[in-house]
């Protein structure tokens, strides 16, 4: 697979982060702020919440 990266927006400053595919599980900080990307249940996070809150801020 070649590498792929999503862009995250921090819920926190609202800054758009590039995250590379394999730290998403990882639960990246804000590249901006500092502040985890993904808030919620960092523990139970995997490949479909991801996916989830991906398409959430798409929208
Ligand atoms: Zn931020």
């Amino acid at each position: 697979m070649s590498e792929q990266n999503s862009h995250l927006v921090c819920p926190h400053c609202q800054a758009t982060n590039r995250i590379p595919a394999a730290k998403l599980s990882a639960a990246p900080n804000c590249g901006k702020c500092g502040q985890p990307l993904l808030t919620g249940s960092p523990h139970e996070l995997n490949a479909q919440t991801v996916r989830k809150v991906i398409q959430k801020m798409r929208f």
